[in-house]
């Protein structure tokens, strides 16, 4: 029979799999010696095998009972012995922390009979009657499933009829009272009596605890985070502490170091004569944890000494809760605590100079996520602010701007120049175009799955959202804070969607000192450099000697290459040349589209060949040495002509005024013939290249003439042709053709020799499933992964974004959307296969990524395994993958 129950003494860290992580950490801190009040710890496997089979396993209820007597022999008590009973909490402990688990029941083993045994124990009436009422509060909540403001109001009633506010003022026949209601309330709940019996209310919560693990609430979380159904949690009994025995007890919660900004300090919150959930619940204020030293100097003492026991032990930022029983200072729990981006970079750092942890393991304590979240600017944190609530952190950075609480204002003011903040309740696609419109988007509801949420994070736009506490009254155009400060439309607010707070009117908005060192601006090694600064260079330069992916960035013009490379981009991976293609050049664009003759169609190329290779001029001097992957042109024709309804109304009311309108009849006609069902799947790209005869060679020209001239300079340009939406190896061998020999030609005239390669994007189902083929003909290949999710999941993005990727977010469906992280069961095999066949076709075929996934941390890591050799992303977030290529190596 497998062993379901450890004491915390036969456990450590290292069992989280079957102990949980509280159970895990309980343990370890018993072994180190700690004040831990002994209790033991059901495992995981137990709740598994009671998942599976409903019905707890055979043999647990005596291993359970045979824990039991050795903890009564240990506490010199037993449970539910009337004259000094055991007392102690059930509490739930997975591997990784839930919300909708099942809450900790305190003060098990309270009866009509105990309560007096513990009262005259403690010589404390007061304190063992308010003890039985938070058991029969607990266990009516959590176990029986009782709404809990039923017992709240019980309480809030006792309290106005004795005229009180604070609950240190109910004395014990308060309690008594209380707890004959609360027994009252549990009897009409659910036609019973509170069970009176200990080991019963022991077997009551285990099996809730159990239970717990498929709530709704839990299910849905692990879905979303990804988190296996099938782990089940522990449940840790453990005898109990009292805070709550006069004013020499309390608890608190304390932190090693500050975990917003990565201090070392004391940090943490201490509240007198309280138990278990007091201090979070805010119940009463609680006091700031250095004030402990003077209520109680001994335990502080001793609590500094732990807390440096734990870090040096951890080697990291550990969070634990304390209580204190008369003077006597106990351990409840402890973890490696959870922290902002700042604070993880600065005590990464820390522990290396405190010589706690090597360079390597500190770089695998900071994530690309956390990378970007340092790099968006921030509101000034020493100008004054006026708080007004706050919600939850959707999408980072930091907006300033008029609140307008519907889209079309939205739209019309920040038409004439204003910058708006769109405030709404929730949003949906109707809001589509003010969200565009807006500088930030609030919302009091919904969470980090909701439509405003998902969309803003798309858009990069930043975003607040279920700021639950704030009033947002569209029809009335006004929002009113829980302070009662009301917003009228057209009142400045400010909006930080890196921590969740909104504030009244404008707050100054500084820019990141990281990407102020990105930028060249910073020297790390300066006193300009703050100790973030010294991190972040520290981990950058540890990651770009550890990785071996090259990283290259997205960029069209020379003064985004520029920044790139400024930002340790190796490269230019997607050089689009649609923009080349617009503003004044249009006229020549539309000449082109409507040629009758050869002669007018090469006329029109002619026109644009120059100004192209200006152009390309910029970017190859730019990247001067490194590679630039230029992308001939990719969207439909029809984008650079002027839009069809418009166009009709022009046409209609000329041709009624009997005025003359030729031109705008041929181009009508025009734009007729090129109008689309679905332009995504339609003429674009290397189609494009083959209806059109000499776009892609005129392109390709500009291209070589280009580097020609960079090289008569002293340059060393590297152009990379690609072409786009390749489905079959016949449409890239032809474009390919033409292009070699219009390089050599321009290689004639120029004396220079110009070979440049000529590759592929592979995003399209079936570039991938003949990638093979397709290799025997591509110098590269780079995987266009935003078209090839769409193309594989038969999405279209612009469409389906907005109008139900929340609802697929919230119901489970994808725990992020596809196209922000790639979707590495469905995309990322087709990418493992073209790989693999690219290269068994033509060894050595360089392959990467364009798309923003390449510069999304968990895709990166997948880039890395399926043996790419870069990725490309925007100048912004060439950082990120610089980092997380690094991390995903040492792995
Ligand atoms: P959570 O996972 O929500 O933190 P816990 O199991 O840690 O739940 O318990 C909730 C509260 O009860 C915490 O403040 C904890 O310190 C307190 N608590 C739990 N067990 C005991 C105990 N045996 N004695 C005193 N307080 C306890
Ligand atoms: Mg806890
Ligand atoms: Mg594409």
């Amino acid at each position: 029979m497998p062993k379901y129950v450890f004491d915390f003494t036969e456990g450590n860290k290292d069992l989280k799999d079957l102990l949980g992580g509280k159970g895990a950490n309980l343990a370890e801190m018993t072994n180190l010696g700690l004040p831990v009040p002994p209790g033991f710890t059901i495992t995981t496997e137990a709740c598994r095998h009671y998942l599976k089979h409903q019905a707890l396993p055979q043999g647990l209820d005596a291993q359970i009972d045979e824990k039991l007597a050795a903890l009564e022999a240990a506490m010199g008590k037993r449970l539910g012995q009337t004259d000094d009973p055991l007392l102690v909490s059930v509490r739930s402990g997975a591997k990784f922390s839930m919300p909708g688990m099942m809450e900790t029941v305190l003060n098990i083993g309270l009866n009509d009979e105990s309560v007096e045994g513990l009262a005259a124990q403690a010589g404390e009436a007061r304190f063992a009657w308010d003890s039985y009422r938070r058991l029969i509060q607990m266990f009516g909540k959590t176990v029986q499933d009782i709404d809990g403001e039923l017992f709240e109001d019980a309480i809030e009633e006792a309290k106005q009829h004795k005229g009180v506010s604070d609950d240190l003022d109910l004395d014990a026949g308060d309690f008594k009272a209380l707890v004959q209601t609360f027994k009252k309330i549990v009897r009409d709940a659910t036609g019973k009596e509170f069970p009176a019996d200990p080991r019963e209310q022991m077997k009551q919560a285990i099996r809730a605890v159990f239970d717990s693990w498929n709530a709704p609430r839990a299910i849905l979380y692990r879905r979303q985070e990804r988190i296996p159904t099938d782990l089940g949690t522990a449940v840790n009994i453990c005898s109990m502490v009292f805070g709550n025995l006069g004013m020499s007890s309390g608890t608190g919660v304390a932190f090693t170091r500050d975990p917003a900004s990565g201090q070392q300090g004391v940090y943490g919150d201490y509240l007198q004569n309280a138990q278990g959930e007091d201090v979070v619940a805010g119940i009463r204020n609680t006091v700031p944890l250095g004030d402990l030293e003077r209520i109680d100097p001994a335990s502080y003492a001793a609590l500094m000494d732990i807390m440096e026991t734990l870090e040096t032990h951890y080697r990291d930022l550990c969070d634990i809760e304390f209580t204190i029983e008369r003077g006597k200072l106990w351990m409840l729990q402890t973890r490696v605590g959870k922290r902002t981006a700042a604070a993880a970079f600065r005590i990464a750092n820390q522990l290396i100079d405190q010589g706690l942890i090597t360079l390597d393991e500190a770089v695998s304590r900071v994530t690309g996520d956390q990378l970007a979240q340092l790099m968006f600017p921030r509101f000034d944190y020493a100008a004054k602010r006026h708080r007004l609530g706050h919600g939850m952190n959707a999408s980072p950075g930091a907006a300033v701007g008029r609140a307008v609480f519907d889209s079309y204002t939205a739209i019309k003011w920040s038409r004439s120049g204003e910058d708006v903040i769109l405030c709404r309740r929730e949003t949906n696609p109707d809001d589509l175009e003010g969200m565009i419109a807006a500088q930030g988007i609030l919302t009091s509801r919904g969470g980090k799955t909701s439509h405003a949420a998902v969309v803003a994070r798309g858009m990069g736009k930043t975003c607040v959202c279920g700021a639950e506490e704030l009033d947002i009254d569209t029809k009335n155009r006004r929002l009113v804070a829980p302070g009662g400060e009301v917003i009228e439309e057209g009142d400045v607010i400010s909006i930080d969607g890196t921590s969740g707070a909104v504030f009244l009117g404008e707050v100054p908005v500084v820019s990141s000192p990281v990407v102020r060192y990105f930028d060249g601006e910073i020297d790390p090694a300066s006193d300009q450099a703050d100790d973030l600064v010294r991190a972040v260079h520290r981990f950058m330069q540890y990651s770009d000697a550890a990785r071996r992916m090259n990283v290259r960035a997205n960029a069209d013009t020379p003064e985004d290459a520029a920044r790139a490379r400024r930002m340790g981009a190796q490269g230019i991976g997607l050089c689009r040349t649609e923009h080349m293609f617009l503003g004044d050049r249009r006229a020549l664009v539309e000449r082109l589209i409507l040629a009758d003759t050869d002669k007018e169609r090469e006329e029109a190329l002619a026109t644009l060949l120059p100004m192209q290779r200006e152009d390309f001029v910029g970017i190859f001097a730019a990247m001067d040495g490194l590679p630039v992957t230029v992308r001939l042109l990719d969207p439909p024709l029809h984008e650079f002509l002027p839009d069809i309804t418009e166009l009709s109304v022009r046409v209609a009311v000329a041709e009624a005024r009997g005025e003359e309108h030729e031109g705008d009849l041929r181009m009508l006609q025009a734009v007729h013939r090129l109008h689309e069902q679905n332009p995504m799947l339609g003429l674009r790209g290397v189609r494009l290249g083959l209806v059109v005869p000499g776009l892609f060679t005129m392109q390709v020209r500009a291209i070589a003439q280009a580097a020609a001239e960079r090289i008569r300079e002293g340059g060393r340009p590297r152009p990379e042709i690609m072409i786009p939406l390749v489905g079959t190896v016949q449409e890239l061998e032809i474009v390919r053709d033409e292009s070699i020999k219009v390089m050599r030609e321009v290689g004639e005239e120029a004396g220079v020799e110009l070979d440049f390669p000529v590759g592929t994007m592979i995003e399209l189902p079936r570039a991938a499933l003949t990638a093979g083929q397709i290799a025997e003909s591509a110098a590269f290949f780079s995987f266009g992964t935003n078209d090839l999710t769409q193309t594989v999941w038969g999405f279209s993005r612009d469409d389906v974004e907005a109008s139900f990727f929340s609802n697929y977010l919230e119901k489970g469906v994808f725990g992020v959307s596809p196209f922000e992280s790639l979707d590495v069961d469905g995309v990322g095999r087709l990418i493992t296969l073209a790989v693999q066949e690219g290269r068994e076709a033509r060894p050595g075929i360089k392959l990467g990524v364009c798309g923003e996934h390449g510069g999304d941390p968990a895709s990166v890591h997948f880039f890395h395994q399926a043996g790419l050799d870069y990725v490309s992303c925007s100048p912004f977030r060439v950082p990120v993958a610089r980092l997380e290529s690094g991390r995903a190596a040492r792995r």
